[in-house]
């Protein structure tokens, strides 16, 4: 395989190497074997209402693993594409209910600010929301987040500074005492490459919070929506251990976010860099992927074949619908997918065949639907109760694949056997 570098400072990021990915990220092995059969996703959770959709705005997924470290990752992912599609999805990230905003306390409690912490850098902040909250007890902010919304600067605190770029450079020494990475390295092609430079922008004995979404929770509950084009990558927390040995970074404390959803880690930075995340033993954590994997999405398959004569709904204009109706093509026809997010309003979600207008939740969006899918899983129950106070009386499902679905206010799961 030949690599071609160029001098673009976002090589890292967007790795124009090769299209779809034929060596593993981690470890650069070229023997990788995929887990379960190539299907295409819409590659933008929402678009324009007037775009005409080509074939070029779906993408491959196909979920592979190393055969050498082990790691799980889309292979079918394009790499030429990356900066596009990473920016097309930033605003996800925007608190849309009170419970998330509680969740980003709960994140600045973890990692406890305090006078070590003074200079805090935030790489791909989404809304902007943590660093607010971190620019309230540091002495300074830096944001690094090409999609803030334009408004973002005109309230912002004055010890918040904003860089409207995709990843810090890596020849800038930010001396930061902290770096908040949320959400953001299951983006990134090659993931090494971009902590390495993220981690340049941290004081020797500085902290770094890293959070992303937890391979053994997709794997322990079987839940296909979490394959979804947005994310690169699926990283196991031995996986995650064996970077950090790596990169000098050791553990300081650990959390699970989101009913173990996803993992927070506090590390910190030190000289002590150990090359031993090829270990036999990291290999092989699936057993019967495939097999699993296709077993409920089929299930979820009979659930849609029998909602196919109903007026469908789906809430969520995110990576969670993109998946479901990535799976389900042309079986599929929801008439409208309802967000919270503003910015949303009145553009479009698409799938190989057709496509409906995104709405904000309001009576009058809803009206005459029968049925609802709750793609936005992780913030179900929330989301049933606002649906039930608006007057909505007819079924709801939720993309939750785990064992929350059907209990405590949560809806069944589109997953279940009937
Ligand atoms: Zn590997």
């Amino acid at each position: 395989m030949k690599i071609k570098k160029n001098n673009n400072t976002h090589d890292v990021l967007t790795a124009n190497f090769y299209k779809g990915l034929e060596v593993c990220p981690i470890c650069k092995f070229s023997d990788v074997q995929s887990l379960m059969p190539v299907f295409q996703c819409p590659i933008y959770h929402v678009v324009e209402p007037n775009t005409h959709i080509t074939k070029s705005f779906f993408g491959k997924m196909e979920i592979c693993e190393c055969n050498r470290c082990g790691h799980i990752f889309n292979a079918g992912f394009d790499a030429s594409r990356s900066e596009e599609i990473y920016k097309s999805q930033i605003p996800t990230n925007v608190p849309v209910d009170i419970s998330m905003t509680a969740g980003l306390k709960d994140t600045v409690s973890f990692v406890k600010p305090d006078s070590s912490t003074d200079n805090v850098l935030e790489i791909g902040g989404g809304s902007g929301d943590l660093a607010r909250l971190f620019a309230a007890t540091s002495k300074s902010v830096t944001i690094i987040e090409p999609g803030l919304p334009d408004s973002f600067e005109f309230h912002k605190p004055e010890n918040l500074k904003v860089r409207r770029q995709m990843f810090p450079e890596p020849n800038i020494n930010y001396n930061a005492d902290l770096v908040v990475l949320r959400q953001v390295l299951e983006h990134v092609v090659h993931p090494i490459e971009f902590l390495t430079a993220a981690i340049k922008g941290l004081r020797m004995g500085g902290k770094f919070y890293l959070e992303v979404p937890r391979l053994e929770y997709i794997i322990e509950n079987i839940s296909p929506v979490d394959l979804h084009f947005m994310h690169v990558h699926y990283f196991s927390e031995k996986i995650l251990k064996r970077i950090f040995f790596k990169l000098g970074l050791s553990i300081l404390n650990r959390r699970e976010v989101k009913d173990g959803h996803d993992v927070g880690y506090l590390l910190e930075k030190t000289t002590k860099i150990e090359d031993k995340f090829i270990e036999p033993e990291t290999r092989n954590v699936v057993s019967n992927w495939g097999i699993n994997f296709q077993n409920k999405i089929d299930l979820g398959r009979e659930k849609i074949i029998s909602i196919s004569k109903k007026r469908v709904g789906l809430y969520g204009a995110c990576a969670y619908s993109q998946s479901l109706t990535g799976f389900y093509q042309s079986l599929f026809a929801p008439l409208v997918a309802i967000d919270d997010a503003a910015q949303y309003d009145g553009k479009k979600i698409f799938w190989d065949g057709g496509s409906c207008p995104a709405k904000l939740p309001t009576k009058k969006a809803i009206e005459g639907l029968e049925v609802i899918i709750i793609t936005a899983y992780l913030h179900d129950r929330v989301i049933t109760k606002k649906l039930r106070n608006l007057g909505f009386k007819g079924d709801i499902f939720s993309a939750r694949a785990d064992s929350l679905a059907g209990r405590n206010g949560h809806p069944n799961s589109i997953f279940e056997a009937t």
